[in-house]
């Protein structure tokens, strides 16, 4: 049996909140000091040519009736649940994770018994299956808290080890390996170099490059991520100058699209180093559709229903932390006031609640947007559809996207638990954040987020 040398970077990132209702399920079904498997069922996706992530779709921990024998030196599922189990996910072309536990609180190793019992079970079902799924195994101490992975080739031959996270954001190769910091950031070298180096490495897909989206990408730009999708299919016009950081009356007459404005933003900030990649469709753009599912995170500050709802289903399908962000700005009738709001979301990774069962959009104006253009426009003109004069200014959309940003900065280094998700709202000239007690939006049989086990 061979170790491969380090070929690709092959991860595994589990949600937070799977990992936690995992981790009980492990520690429920043990009553002494046996060992336990469970299972993950994972879809991979290729990042880029040395980079594979793997999405879990479905986890399994097996009630103690479903094994055959089980001890503290070893377990045997009963053969017809693992054979249920296998026809279930592997027919469909998913990959399996097969995670089990030894003994002890010391960094577990895997075992000679684990060697062989792994490479025969590589080859048997990447010979019963049609789409010769792999095996990736885990082995973890008793308490669950230390582990090693690896995953191995179809042929039970040989093994490469990988990264399994579940945290947020996956954190890139060796995130305290000592970097210069540039001297651009010593201000903010309070957060930690590991943080800054975090930053520099996330790649951030921006959906929506108007008047929230460019301030946001000039503030998340200067904190440091270097690696942008844009999406937005929409030219600058003069109406959009009184909120976008840095754009003039030239670069509306020559009609640039939004996202080359938001590119020179980010290419203004880095001279060199920056990867920026324009790409001036709507978000239902296949080509658009592959670049949200390979980036670390997605921005959606769009002022339609309809791409928070494409946004919502990748993030749901890729399991990409999603934040969203918009502003709001009406007339009270009663003393004709103006009422001002901005409000930051970001529904948990992997589901529990989603900006659709949270009632965050309406599906029902996200159906009238995909509608045909006469439709839009009729719905438009009869008052359905927000357009493009909506009223709108630049400091509003600044607290909006600043607030954004703090999020994404507190997610990256940690000072900020998301895992329930969140929804605030700011209120102006009240001055007061409505923070929704999210536990209210938690949602079992949402269509969209409702996810299976
Ligand atoms: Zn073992
Ligand atoms: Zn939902």
């Amino acid at each position: 049996m061979k170790i491969q040398k380090q070929q690709s970077n092959i991860s595994l990132h589990i949600p937070p909140k799977m990992w936690l209702q995992f981790c009980q399920a492990m520690l429920k079904y043990r009553s002494m000091n046996e060992e336990v498997i469970g299972f993950f069922f994972c879809q991979r996706q290729q990042i880029s040519k040395n980079k594979i992530r793997y999405i879990p779709k479905a986890w399994v921990v097996p009630l103690p009736d479903c094994y055959e024998r089980q001890s503290a030196s070893g377990l045997v599922l009963t053969q017809q649940f693992h054979w249920h189990l296998l026809k279930n996910y592997l027919s469909e072309g998913l990959d399996v994770v097969h995670i089990h536990t030894h003994a002890g609180d010391i960094c577990p190793e895997f075992s000679l018994v684990d060697d062989r019992y792994e490479s025969e079970y590589s080859r048997f079902i990447a010979s019963h299956f049609p789409k010769k799924p792999r095996l990736i195994s885990g082995v973890f101490d008793e308490s669950l808290q230390k582990s090693q992975f690896r995953i191995w080739d179809r042929k039970g031959r040989s093994y490469q080890s990988i990264k399994c996270c579940h945290s947020w954001l996956e954190v890139g190769e060796n995130p305290n390996s000592l970097s210069n910091i540039n001297s651009m950031f010593i201000r903010q070298q309070i957060f930690g170099d590991a943080c800054q180096k975090h930053l520099s490495e996330l790649k951030v897909t921006l959906i929506g490059c108007g008047g929230i989206g460019s301030i946001f990408a000039e503030l998340l730009g200067r904190l440091g991520v270097k690696n942008w999708v844009l999406i937005d299919p929409d030219r600058l016009e003069p109406v959009n100058l009184n909120r976008m950081p840095g754009a003039t009356q030239k670069m509306a007459e020559q009609q640039w699209y939004k996202v080359d404005y938001v590119k020179y933003l980010i290419k203004r900030i880095y001279q060199t180093g920056s990867c920026v990649k324009a790409i001036p469709t709507s978000v239902e753009n296949e080509l658009a559709k592959q670049e949200i599912a390979s980036s670390d995170l997605i921005v959606v500050a769009t002022d339609n229903h309809l791409s928070r709802q494409v946004a919502q289903e990748l993030a749901l399908e890729y399991l990409r932390p999603l934040v969203c962000l918009g502003t709001h700005i009406d007339i009270k009738k009663s003393d004709n006031q103006p009422r001002m709001y901005c409000r930051v979301t970001v529904p948990p990774l992997g589901g529990g609640w989603c900006l659709m069962c949270g009632n965050i959009i309406s599906l029902q104006r996200a159906a009238l947007e995909s509608a045909p253009m006469e439709i839009n426009q009729m719905a438009a003109g009869a008052g359905y559809l927000e357009g493009v004069n909506d009223p709108a200014v630049f400091w509003l959309n600044s607290i909006c996207a600043s607030t954004g940003v703090g999020i994404i900065h507190g997610m990256v280094s940690g000072f900020l638990n998301l895992d329930a998700g969140i929804d605030w709202i700011y209120e102006f000239p009240g001055s007061v954040w409505h923070k929704t007690n999210v536990e209210h939006l938690e949602t079992h049989d949402c269509y969209f987020c409702a996810n299976g086990k």
